[in-house]
């Protein structure tokens, strides 16, 4: 069976858990793509030739970092460096079995075609204050890099980050995590059962 869900949004509104949850559920294969990015940025030197990735660039233990991130957002708005990881994510997203791939641009670039779309998203405050959690540091901190790397990962002309036309928007600001998983597995649960029909 062919089947992606695409699902984008910016850092922390929980895109990654949402994730993991619908992969586990319905035993398809996860592919978190900000990964992808974060090692090309952890790599230094020219982003073009990093973007040929191994392995082992991906087993970085650094890659969570918020100077990772931060790195990640640089170099993905280059257009060579997405053009050179779009094969991948490609075919990871039309593998046989099922795929849930999380980033910016799965269900407008990658996959437009992904059976189902979600864009997941909260307020920079509190998308901040769970970045904080997981980090440290100083919260004004963490704040100013999440509304630099938005605004960046937002305004580039390469894949900017957009929700779908078609995609499902949630916003887990108010919504719980847990509640905003619920939605996610039904909003699948309906179209698997479409597809049978
Ligand atoms: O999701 P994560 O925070 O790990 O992503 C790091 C950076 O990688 C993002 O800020 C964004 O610039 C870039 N990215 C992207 N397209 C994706 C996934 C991530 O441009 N599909």
């Amino acid at each position: 069976m062919i089947f992606t869900v695409a699902i984008d949004g910016p850092a922390a509104a929980g895109k990654g858990t949402i994730a993991r949850a619908v992969a586990a559920e319905f035993g398809f294969a996860h592919l978190d793509t900000g990964l992808l990015y974060r090692a090309v940025g952890a790599k230094g030197g020219d982003p073009v030739a990093a973007a040929q990735l191994t392995p082992e660039d991906l087993a970085r233990g650094d890659l969570r970092s918020l100077e990772a991130g931060q790195a990640a957002s640089r170099v993905a708005a280059i257009p060579e460096v997405r053009a050179a990881l779009t094969r991948f994510q490609r075919d990871f997203a039309r593998q046989d079995g099922g795929a849930v791939l999380d980033g910016r641009d799965i269900g407008t670039v990658i996959c437009p075609e992904a059976e189902v779309k979600l864009f997941v998203t909260a307020s920079a405050l509190v998308r901040a204050h769970r970045r904080w959690l997981e980090v440290g540091g100083d919260e004004a901190e963490v704040l100013a890099q999440v509304i630099e790397r938005d605004a960046r990962d937002a305004e580039r002309a390469t894949a900017p980050m957009v929700a779908a036309p078609d995609a499902l928007l949630l916003d887990t600001t108010e919504l719980s995590i847990s509640a905003a998983i619920e939605m996610a597995v039904e909003a699948i649960r309906q179209r698997i059962g479409q597809g049978r029909a």
